[in-house]
């Protein structure tokens, strides 16, 4: 296989038509099945994020960013990049500065400040190589000054999107995040490691637990030697050759493992006076400006290193020196230098290997992970030779080892960290293709067994996966509304606010300019009509409409505004909704007794009473003589109680009513019925129970509906509750 993801793959899974509005969406536009370039997007709630934004160590160029023309870089809110590594956090500059990106970035305060330092670094190193420069120096530094930092265990609000930094592990400054969007909950791990070592902690354990989990797969399904082991292997190994007479090379990454592997050597050389003639070089200005960056970040490391550093520096080193330049070093026998790149691509540990690789005392330990299309992965395979960078072959005869030292959790660590987070989806990254597919395989067993409902996927470069995941409809109740404690089954009624993220806030309208930055508007409506009746006719008529709850005789709810002025304009309120206007016209010769004008505040509530309104000024403007004494009485004798007599005065007034539109119509009081006559046909009523008699079937069903309506208008209806629209 080629080096993985060198291409982009030929068919990229079609997307199913699915409802987009519940899908997360995690699009790897690198480290999908390969290590390297690490930077995956994630949409979800019309939000977009990108975790890491690093380039691939086996490619140069152009070709070692990440397939970000996948995406439209202008959507991305917020880039979040997880730790230092070069395959994390290389391609920040590039993305600020040479594309659309316009969202915030974050990292941790170490992170920042060590990327800054390696990416410097790594600007005049790819500047001198094939080609131009991804970025220059300029890019770096805008990227370094927007980028804003976030502390462990700290949240951070992106327009909606939670972002909560936990500890990683790994190196200085390693982030997991935990991406809050909506109610769904992704974690990050990056890289990540969950045993703790000689100068970092272990990952945390986030308390919340993610609905999705993104995490590395470097190691797959292998298990990590106890550190007591591999520590031991790895200085026996140096011992040995050293005392052969021959060199070895420690090709590290500046930061990180290198600060491990020289507080092994140090105590190791401290505990063996034999080994004193054997010089330790660090060849690398950069780790050495690096250690003043792990010295004012002592207190991320773990408590062994914090004790120590109250005593004397764990990193002022008896038995290790410095080196400038490999022209500086006087290679005249064994010696131990540790060197960068850890891959070696280029470099002091390049041109270090290829002045010993033909010496059989010689040995080259690789401590990190080996990446594909490296030359250290190649010479892992053990090859005969080797080419040079001039283009020589050379015999390979130094001793080749590789222990792990990357603080990379193996399978114990992931499958147990899986277990107790319990997140019902995992989406493999960074491990390339073959691991992968054998973890993939031993967590999917791990979880059936257990019965832990599991769903893993492993997408390639630029394949996006879909997961589906239910919005949760949740609003927070506010204010006003929020002061009385809530009751099952009682609804609770006010203004629903969904913020840019998806929040929802449920709140008074009256408290809307408290809690968000809108202001309430009114729309006042305003009915004029004519009247030409004595108003106080009307005025009863929506007194007995218009009942407040306290009982049918009850005139409390309708009070009148303003007594009669010497205009004789009058003001009613009707429930907390309308007021009503009456002005009486100058001119009586007009025939108009006045003007009735109401005012509400648009509502459905408000609009509902409104429209009640002007049905009963209408129906009391053009019901027939006769009818206001009755409503009189009938009014008078609700008030009183006295239940009858209001029963007898309601059956007069349907009486008068079906009169108007019917004909002639009588009521016997005492048996509580009603005789109409309509053309010759006659119609029997009873007041009581509404039933109509009529031979006449249309006739009938025509009074039956014209009684519902009569009987609808005399019942009051209750506007107590209808202020709050
Ligand atoms: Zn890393
Ligand atoms: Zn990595």
């Amino acid at each position: 296989m080629a080096a993985a993801g060198a291409k982009r793959p030929a068919t990229a899974l079609e997307e199913p038509a699915v409802d987009v509005e519940n899908m997360v969406q995690v699009l790897p536009l690198g480290a999908g099945q390969e290590v390297g370039r690490s930077c995956i997007i994630v949409k979800y709630g019309g939000k977009t994020v990108m975790l890491d934004c690093g380039v691939h160590p086996g490619f140069h160029g152009l070709a070692s960013l990440p397939f970000f023309d996948e995406v439209d870089l202008a959507e991305v809110d917020v880039m979040l990049v997880t730790h230092f590594h070069l395959d994390h956090c290389a391609a920040v500059p590039y993305v600020t500065g040479h594309t659309p990106f316009r969202g915030r970035v974050l990292m941790t305060h170490p992170t920042k400040a060590i990327v800054h330092t390696l990416l410097r670094d790594f600007v005049k190193v790819s500047r001198g190589g094939t080609g131009e420069g991804l970025y220059s120096e300029k890019d770096l530094e805008a990227a370094i000054e927007r980028t804003e930092v976030i502390d462990f265990h700290q949240t951070v609000d992106v327009d909606g999107i939670r972002v909560t930094a936990y500890r990683a592990g790994h190196v200085l400054g390693a982030a997991m995040f935990m991406v809050e969007i909506g109610g769904m909950r992704l974690l990050y791990t990056g890289d990540y490691s969950r045993i703790p070592d000689r100068h970092m902690p272990a990952a945390d354990l986030p308390d919340q637990r993610p609905h999705i989990v993104i995490v590395e797969s470097t190691y797959g399904v292998s298990r990590h030697l106890p550190r007591e082991e591999r520590e031991q292997r790895f200085v026996e190994r140096i011992h040995t050759a050293v005392a052969r007479g021959g060199r070895v090379l420690l090709p590290v990454v500046a930061l990180g493992r290198a600060q491990e592997l020289l507080l092994i050597l140090e105590e190791y050389w401290e505990r063996h006076p034999e080994l004193h003639g054997v010089p330790i070089y660090q060849a690398s200005g950069l780790a050495r400006r690096a250690i003043s960056v792990f010295q004012a970040y002592i207190e991320m490391m773990n408590d062994d290193i914090k004790a120590a550093f109250n005593v004397a520096n764990p990193f002022q080193f008896k038995h290790i020196s410095h080196l400038k330049s490999a022209a500086q070093f006087d290679d005249v026998g064994p010696c131990v230098v540790m060197a960068t790149p850890s891959m070696l691509q280029s470099g002091v540990s390049r041109e270090l290997f290829e002045a010993w690789c033909e010496d059989p005392r010689n040995c080259v330990v690789i401590a990190d992970f080996a990446v594909q299309g490296t030359l250290a992965r190649d010479i892992l395979g053990n090859p005969s030779e080797v080419m040079t960078r001039n283009g020589v072959k050379v015999p390979l005869r130094m001793q080749v080892d590789a222990i792990s030292f990357s603080a990379h959790a193996d399978f114990p660590q992931t499958s147990e960290f899986l277990d107790t987070l319990q997140p019902p989806h995992v989406v493999l990254v960074h491990g390339e293709a073959n691991e992968m597919g054998r973890l993939k395989k031993a967590l999917e067993q791990h979880a059936a067994a257990l019965g832990i409902p599991r769903t893993l996927y492993m997408p390639k470069v630029t394949q996006s996966v879909l997961i589906e995941h239910k919005a949760e409809r949740t609003a927070k109740v506010v204010g006003r509304l929020g002061e009385k404690a809530a009751r099952l089954g009682q609804p609770v009624r006010g203004l629903l606010v969904q913020g840019r993220g998806g929040t929802r806030t449920l709140m008074h309208h009256e408290d809307l300019p408290r809690f968000t930055k809108l202001h309430p508007g009114h729309v006042v409506q305003r009915q004029a009509l004519a009247l030409h009746r004595p108003f106080s006719e009307v005025r009863l008529a929506l007194e007995m409409m218009f009942e407040g709850t306290q009982g049918a005789g009850d005139l409390g709810r309708v009070d009148a505004a303003g007594s009669p002025s010497r205009s004789g304009a009058q003001m009613l309120r009707i429930g907390d909704a309308v007021t009503l206007t009456y002005q009486p016209s100058d001119a009586a010769a007009s025939g108009a007794s006045g003007t009735v004008v109401l005012e509400w505040c648009g509502g459905s509530d408000a609009d509902m009473v409104a429209d009640a309104v002007v049905a009963v000024v209408l129906q009391a403007a053009g019901q027939p003589p006769g009818l206001p004494a009755i409503e009189v009485q009938r009014h008078k004798a609700l008030a009183a109680g006295d239940v009858e007599a209001a029963a007898a005065a309601e059956a007069g007034i349907i009486t008068s009513l079906l009169g108007a539109q019917f004909g002639p119509a009588r009521v016997d009081a005492d048996q509580g019925l009603i005789f109409v006559d309509v053309d010759g046909q006659h119609v029997v009523v009873n007041a009581k129970s509404g039933k109509v008699q009529c031979a006449d079937g249309a006739l009938r069903e025509r009074v039956e509906r014209a009684l519902g309506r009569m009987q609808a208008a005399l019942s009051p209806l209750d506007v107590s509750d209808l202020g709050g629209a």
